[in-house]
């Protein structure tokens, strides 16, 4: 059976203990691999070589840095189709989805941090009257650690080591334990592409030995992480004392604000995608749908209408539109949700029940669910779900409106369906999310701010953010 290794000092290494996890396909259950349990002592080795990796990194031109990264970005490219069955097949996500954005994504994100690290640029502060001269250095921040989710495994685990390496920094990284399959392709990559060996470092296996380790390594200058929000609890916990520079990108529970102004036919469509693309396991996909009383009826038949024509089903298959659920306890968490909504009195308008695909039985698929309730405070509306699930409610009034999507502890992204351009402005300041759609979803401009607010994260990526999240500020002050 396939080993999937760690990647320490430009080599595929096993895991010193000889422990292994089994990697699952969610598709049909079936184990198809082992990773790598990796634990303290291969964080310490991969720490070593990030270690002495450092010195010769950090003082590449950035001419030297950016071409490396634009080869990886042309290999991920090359190799798509490859990577992107990986990580179907890791994952149970839908083939067409991982070719058209998971993996064109992973490559943009080294595309777009070659480039933006050529145009970083530090502050000059001339201290007019008292002869002195202020400017700041932003140097690296030495070995930085980089820990990711399922999710859109490739994709997020790119989108912290570009910018990581791009600064000048070296990495140790850990993709989940729940799809380790791509990032352990990405090592390959790395070494055809030219990259240093210890400049980035691939460690496999589970948060709370993997992941653990390299939170509590006392030399690991920083944290990039993204995840749920109460691993992000633990790692702010642990990271504090030793004052690490945290970046967390954590859970949400996003509203979907719907006017009767909208142009309803685009707000349709794209509530489908917010609602069920990935299974729903975007973390901006939008779960609490709230929508304006007077076209509240309409929107919940033509809704409903349209959820009624998404297929589930293989993810190989190029008709599909919802593949699996990533994990057998991912499954029975998503479905206990819809217990607790039925407990609670709320009405299930679609879906609700697994589905059982031909040849793929022991896959672990879900129909496309609509929940409607009744109060906005109830648990399926204010906990992460992370499913296919959404929740509907009527509103009256946009300050109604504005409070039921204000009311949980969550504050990622908002979508807001509105023509009305006083509306906009007025919501786009008052909405507490660190990201603000306007009559649109999931469209990204890597340049822009990406995080969240409240318990949804501390800190930004994206553009010149993650670069500076990625060196230290220091001010150099000459006295002429
Ligand atoms: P998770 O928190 O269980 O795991 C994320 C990563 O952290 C994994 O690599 C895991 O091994 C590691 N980890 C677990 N315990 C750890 C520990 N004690 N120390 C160090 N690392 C540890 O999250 P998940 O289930 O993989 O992902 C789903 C969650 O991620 C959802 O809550 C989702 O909203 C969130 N998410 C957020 C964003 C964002 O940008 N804000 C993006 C994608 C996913």
């Amino acid at each position: 059976m396939e080993k999937i290794l760690n990647y320490i000092d430009g080599t595929y290494t096993e895991p010193q203990s000889n422990n292994w996890l089994d990697n699952y396909n969610p598709s049909n259950g079936e184990v198809y691999s082992q990773i790598a349990s990796s634990d303290a002592d291969d964080v310490a080795q991969a720490y070593q070589a990030a270690e002495k990796a450092f010195p010769k990194w950090s003082n590449t031109t950035i001419d030297q840095r950016s071409r490396i990264l634009l080869k990886i970005a042309d290999l991920i490219e090359e190799n798509l189709v490859k990577l992107a069955e990986a990580e179907t097949k890791d994952n149970g996500k839908p083939l067409s989805l991982a070719l058209a954005i998971d993996i064109p994504r992973a490559s943009a994100n080294f595309r777009f941090f070659a480039h933006a690290i050529t145009q970083f640029a530090s502050e000059a502060h001339e201290s007019v009257g008292l002869d002195s001269m202020n400017f700041t250095l932003r140097q690296p921040l030495g070995v930085v650690g980089c820990i990711s989710p399922w999710n859109l495994p490739l994709y997020l685990f790119t989108w912290k080591i570009a910018p990581a390496i791009a600064a000048g920094n070296t990495v140790v990284a850990k993709p989940s334990e729940v799809t380790p399959m791509t990032a352990y392709l990405l090592g390959d990559i790395l070494t055809k592409a030219g990259l240093p060996k210890g400049v980035l470092n691939i460690v496999q296996g589970t948060g709370p030995s993997a992941g653990q380790a390299i939170v509590e390594h006392p030399n690991i200058k920083a944290i990039s992480f993204t995840g749920g929000t109460k691993t992000g609890e633990h790692i702010a916990r642990t990271a504090a004392p030793m004052f690490k520079k945290l970046s967390l990108e954590l859970g949400g529970k996003n509203p979907n604000l719907i006017f009767a102004d909208c142009d309803y036919d685009t707000m349709l469509k794209t509530t489908v995608k917010s609602s069920f693309a990935n299974q729903g396991q975007i973390c901006l996909c939008g779960s609490r749908i709230f929508v304006e009383e007077s076209i509240y009826e309409q929107f919940k038949k033509d809704f409903i209408e349209k959820i009624s024509q998404l297929k589930v089903g293989d993810p190989f298959d190029a008709e599909t539109n919802l593949g699996a659920l990533v994990s057998k306890s991912h499954l029975e968490k998503v479905q206990s949700y819809i217990k607790i909504a039925e407990e609670e009195g709320g009405k299930i308008l679609f879906g609700g029940k697994t589905v059982t695909v031909d040849n793929l039985e022991n896959g672990y698929y879900l129909q496309p669910t609509v929940i409607e309730v009744y109060d906005d405070q109830c648990r399926v509306n204010q906990e992460e779900i992370f499913g296919p699930v959404v929740t509907i409610m009527p509103f009256k009034t946009e300050a109604e409106a504005l409070k039921m999507a204000n009311g949980v502890q969550y504050g990622l992204s908002a979508t807001l369906w509105t023509n009305n351009l006083d509306r906009t402005m007025r919501l786009s300041k008052q909405l507490q999310a660190g990201i603000v759609w306007v009559n649109t979803w999931l469209n990204r401009d890597l340049r822009t701010p990406f995080g969240g607010m409240k318990n949804s994260g501390v800190g930004r990526e994206g553009g010149f953010e993650a670069l500076r999240f990625f060196t230290e500020p220091k001010n150099v002050c000459i006295k002429y």
